[in-house]
């Protein structure tokens, strides 16, 4: 018989396939988000946060969500300050012409359609739920320009309610942290409601937002300054800091 050497087994293994990685576990999760928020401690909320903690108007939240897709966050507030200082109410908001609200929300992404879309959303609020903000996510979607990532962060930001936010940024994190498998927020949002901790919803979308933004940024992120460095597989990650 052939007698393999330990020679023989270094060599071999240089030929072996990595294993996969394994996915963190739920308590592992807790703990990667709990380092995350104790480094953001302080840093710039997300607009739409700032928008739920200081107004606590569901209101409110549900205009500025609507505003804030694809806009960057200065544009967003400044464009919800000026679109209340004109009109604050369901009524007043439906009563504005469609020239007027886009006037008023410029130069948010898409401002001539959200315009629109909000003049519709009034009536719908004012016709089906008395002209106040409806509490679920099915409810919400039935508002024209009110998709399943509007109404969640209306959920969870408005009403502090379990709801969970897919937007960029938890799609493409809980991602490259192989938490789920997805190929697209919908997905995401399915996968994350059926594997993590109700108690981790609420404040999911805030914290990996500001992470997002701020560390694990799309491109390049800062990984020699990440608190979670040490636990993250980084999968499809290229390049980075
Ligand atoms: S180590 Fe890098 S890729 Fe992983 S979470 Fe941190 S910043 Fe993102």
């Amino acid at each position: 018989m052939v007698k393999v050497t330990a020679v023989d087994r270094r060599r071999y293994s240089r030929f072996a396939v990595p294993a996969p990685p394994t996915p963190p576990s739920n308590r592992r999760l807790a703990a990667m988000l709990r380092r995350i928020r104790r480094r953001l401690d302080g840093a710039r909320l997300p607009i739409v946060t700032l928008i739920a903690e200081t107004e606590r108007d569901p209101f409110k939240v549900l205009v500025s969500t609507i505003l804030s897709a694809r806009t960057k966050d200065e544009a967003t507030a400044a464009a919800t300050r000026r679109l209340f200082d004109a009109a604050s109410t369901p009524e007043e908001i439906g009563a504005l012409p469609a020239t007027e609200i886009e006037r008023l929300i410029f130069p948010v992404g898409f401002y001539r359609t959200k315009a629109k879309n909000l003049r519709l959303a009034m009536g719908v609020l004012l016709d089906r739920f008395g002209g106040e903000v409806p509490r679920t996510v099915e409810e919400l979607v039935e508002l024209p320009g009110v998709g399943r990532k509007t109404a969640n962060l209306v959920v969870t930001e408005g009403f502090r309610r379990p709801g969970i936010c897919v937007d960029t940024h938890v799609h493409r994190i809980t991602n490259l942290w192989g938490y789920v498998d997805t190929r697209n927020p919908l997905e995401t949002e399915m996968a994350l409601r059926a594997k993590l901790p109700r108690t981790q919803w609420i404040d999911l979308n805030r914290t990996l937002v500001s992470f997002g933004q701020k560390l694990c940024v799309p491109v390049s992120p800062w990984c020699s300054r990440c608190p979670v460095e040490e636990w993250c597989p980084k999968l499809g990650i290229e390049r980075s800091r």
